[in-house]
């Protein structure tokens, strides 16, 4: 028998158990919480399966917390949370489950712990421990979970086939747990997967994105694609992303699979950032590569302009796939869009203008470009590696030369279009514009200096070429008049 008192740790448990011992009612801790700790995987969300009301329970558990700790009720679902410190504690009844066909929501009735047990998704999410003082600490594992631990295993407690059927969202849960966990998937549920997974078209779409962001914010994210690709899920939610697949060979010549090429670069950037929406821009930033790729006679295989076309695309992905249609898809688009501007930067006769404009493009997202660049080598040839990273070295360099004499990362041009309006007396309209770019493009250029003056001095040109009369003589923030 394995007793795992020791390790509950907080005194948390003890209140919890306690409570129980008054109000004489059977209490587990179970699922993740019991994995985690067997895992050693630091975890702060635990699930209390309770025999009869969860609500009940996690009221009397939050009296006893004392000092403004209250249970928030889910009615409907019949469980209740309590945060208590940096802990989040959910109380749910034990209940046996029953499913129809056409949706992932259980007909729900009250059950035993073996029937609660029998619900779960896998038997490492399917152990529990006992808080009763006869056996305070013993594991409770009907489907040998323990042993699924120990040898890395996923695997559904039940027939994997009613366990998918059930709930299809299971079968993103099993490939999400394998990445996270480094665990592989036992065969039989493996298969499971691919024979289930149509299904997952009764699964909304918000809960398949959260799972797949698990995913790609794992350590490697290519475990996780890898397998959905063959189980044939990924071709149903992500399809677009299939598109890489694949090799071409015309005249002796092959393309490289721009599918484990992008993985690569993923699992690359994974090393460096947490950044899920930088993670996001590595698995994006060849979108384009099938729907530009052409052969030409004496230079082989192009994708001209793939980063443009990539970052067109990005909105749509985004909306399908019920991702923020916000200033995160606006970045992951940047960042497709520029993810090629630094290879250009790596020759040696590079003006300052164009440093310049990539700062200005960039922003305050250059050193996040920069990390996507170096990620997106992944040559197998050492030698090869070796000299891109030192040319992004050099790169890197030159930005910030040129950042610590023009602050260009969050520049805005000296002249506003209310100074060029009150100049010439212009309402607001296009020339407006056409003058205020004019002026941006000659500083970025390096045709001007980047002041105030000679921007001034720029815009009285443009506005005489255009025939406009000088109606008054503005001055720079300083007010000194130009
Ligand atoms: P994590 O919190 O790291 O995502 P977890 O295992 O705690 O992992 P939760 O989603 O918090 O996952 O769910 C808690 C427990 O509830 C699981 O361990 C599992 O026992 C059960 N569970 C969650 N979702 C399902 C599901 N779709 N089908 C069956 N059981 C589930
Ligand atoms: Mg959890």
């Amino acid at each position: 028998m394995h007793n795992y008192a020791d390790k509950l740790e907080s005194k948390l448990f003890k209140t919890v158990a306690d409570v129980c011992k008054n109000e004489n009612v059977n209490c587990f801790v179970i699922g993740g919480y019991v994995r985690d700790l067997i895992i050693s995987r630091p975890s702060k969300d635990v699930d209390f399966v309770v025999l009869g009301s969860g609500i009940k329970l996690a009221r009397k558990v939050a009296e006893a917390f004392g000092e403004g700790i209250r249970a928030k009720y889910f009615k409907n679902f019949g469980t209740a949370m309590i945060q208590y410190d940096d802990w989040i504690l959910e109380f749910v009844g034990a209940r046996r489950e029953s499913y129809r066909w056409n949706s992932r929501k259980p007909i729900v009735e009250n059950g035993s712990l073996s029937d609660d047990q029998r619900r779960r998704d896998f038997t490492i999410n399917a152990l529990s421990i006992s808080l009763q003082p006869k056996d305070y600490g013993e594991l409770f594992d009907p489907f040998n979970g323990l042993e699924d631990i120990k040898n890395k295993i996923i695997r559904t407690p039940l027939d994997p086939d009613l366990t998918f059927s059930d709930d299809p969202l299971r079968m993103m849960r099993a490939i999400r747990f394998a990445t996270q966990l480094g665990f592989s998937i036992e065969l039989n549920t493996y298969k499971a997967i691919g024979r289930n997974k149509n299904r997952i078209a009764i699964v909304s779409p918000e809960r398949v994105i959260d799972e797949l962001n698990l995913i790609i914010l794992s350590d490697k994210p290519s475990k996780g694609f890898k397998i959905l690709d063959e189980t044939g899920l990924l071709k149903i939610i992500f399809p677009k992303f299939t598109e890489l697949k694949g090799v071409e060979v015309i005249s002796g010549k092959a393309h490289k699979d721009n599918f484990y090429h992008t993985l690569q670069v993923l699992d690359n950037l994974s090393l460096k950032t947490d950044n899920l929406w930088l993670r996001w821009s590595a698995l994006l930033h060849d979108i384009a590569k099938p729907v530009t790729k052409r052969y030409e006679q004496g230079t082989g295989w192009t994708f001209h302009a793939h980063e443009f076309i990539g970052a067109k695309m990005v909105p749509g992905i985004f909306r399908e796939l019920k991702l923020p249609m916000n200033d995160r898809m606006r970045y992951v688009q940047k960042l497709v869009q520029l993810h090629l501007r630094p290879i250009n930067l790596a020759e040696d006769i590079v003006t300052d203008s164009a440093i310049r404009r990539l700062l200005y493009d960039a922003g305050d997202d250059i050193d996040d470009l920069m990390m996507l660049c170096d990620a997106d080598i992944t040559s197998k040839n050492d030698a090869r590696v070796k000299r891109y990273l030192k040319n992004f070295e050099n790169v890197r360099e030159k930005l910030r030369e040129v950042e610590e004499k023009d602050r260009m990362r969050n520049w805005q041009p000296p002249i506003s279009g209310e100074v060029i309006m009150e100049t010439f007396g212009l309402r607001p309209s296009k020339v407006v514009g056409i003058i205020k770019t004019a002026i941006r493009e000659a500083i970025l250029d390096g045709n001007i200096e980047n002041s105030f003056e000679e921007a001034y001095k720029y815009m009285l040109e443009q506005g005489s070429k255009k025939g406009f009369e000088v109606k008054k003589i503005i001055g720079n923030q300083e007010g000194t008049p130009s």
